[in-house]
């Protein structure tokens, strides 16, 4: 059994020694050995992203249960947040839909089809993910932004830079789109290097977005400007995000506030402040907090 972060970490050794020269993270996670195509697998094309979840139950191990019976779903374009504390299972939920995990009961469906009869190579490749935490192997800005997609062109790639406001820094560096980056490389603020992530995310434009406190490890004013980054991505997609500061999330078409139990509240903004029940009270302590 190969955990998803040794896969990693694997994944980081090929690219250092650069034996495998440039392949997909999705083909690497795919050898997690216990998700697999179904015999029949199907692709997933021509994407709607609707997202439904019907009674998913889901443990690491047997001793604990993290989420129970969830069912929840997302139209086509809709945008979804999640809050709650942490260790809720926030993010746990997430992995579920790239099938980083399966489901112990229930299923997971996409577009109608439970997700474990799509091949898993084209469910990722509908699915964008910006996290925390952001990976940038050794090799160049510009491979780095490709991110295993070899049929990128440069124009491509400098368009999605565009779009995720680093390009005018590239430029800035005196190698530019060539510069070396990683760990051996030039060194990234932490919001540089969610900016490149999210210029991977650009060029890759997938259906469904998953963003995972993408702004959580950030000062203000890098989260200002990767927001505004994060909005123009979401637009036409089916999004989940993940958000401790409350402003982040106001515009979603639902919230759900979640704790270890499950889910607690859901509604939009309006309708949880009126509720006046954790999530008012979430928001009432954040908003005296800013003034
Ligand atoms: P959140 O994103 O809301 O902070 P997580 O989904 O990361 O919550 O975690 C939910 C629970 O699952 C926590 O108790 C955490 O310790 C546990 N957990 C998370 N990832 C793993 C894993 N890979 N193996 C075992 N337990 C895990
Ligand atoms: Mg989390």
């Amino acid at each position: 059994f190969i955990s998803p972060i040794e896969v990693l970490v694997e994944l980081t050794e090929m690219f250092q020694k650069g034996i495998s020269g440039f392949r997909r993270f999705e083909e690497i996670v795919s050898l997690i050995p216990d998700i697999q195509d179904e015999k029949d697998a199907i692709e997933l094309k021509d994407v709607k992203g609707d997202i439904e979840f019907s009674h998913v139950s889901f443990q690491y191990n047997k001793d604990e249960t993290i989420l129970e019976d969830v069912c929840l779903s997302i139209p086509s374009g809709k945008k979804l947040a999640l809050v709650g504390p942490s260790g809720s299972g926030k993010s746990t939920l997430c992995s579920l839909i790239p099938r980083f995990y399966d489901v112990n009961k229930g299923s997971i469906q996409i577009d109608g089809v439970d997700i474990r009869n799509y091949t898993l190579k084209s469910l990722r490749q509908a699915i964008g993910l910006v996290q925390q935490d952001v990976y940038l192997f050794t090799g160049t800005i510009a491979e780095n932004i490709a991110y295993g997609n070899e049929m990128a062109s440069f124009e491509e790639i400098v368009e999605a830079a565009k779009l995720a406001n680093i390009h005018d820094f590239i430029m800035s560096l005196p190698e530019g789109y060539q510069t070396f980056v990683g760990e051996r490389g030039t060194r990234l603020s932490g919001g540089q290097k969610q900016r490149i992530s999210i210029a991977r995310v650009f060029l890759k434009n997938p259906k469904i977005l998953i963003l995972d406190e993408a702004t959580s490890a950030l000062d203000n004013e890098s989260e200002r400007i990767i927001q505004k980054s994060l909005d123009h991505l979401s637009k036409g997609r089916t999004c989940i995000t993940i958000a401790h500061r409350l402003s982040t999330i106001q515009n979603a078409d639902e919230i759900l506030v979640v704790d270890q139990e499950g889910i607690k509240e859901k509604g939009n903004h309006e309708e949880l402040l009126k509720k006046n029940g954790i999530y008012a009270k979430y928001y009432r302590l954040q908003f005296e907090k800013s003034i």
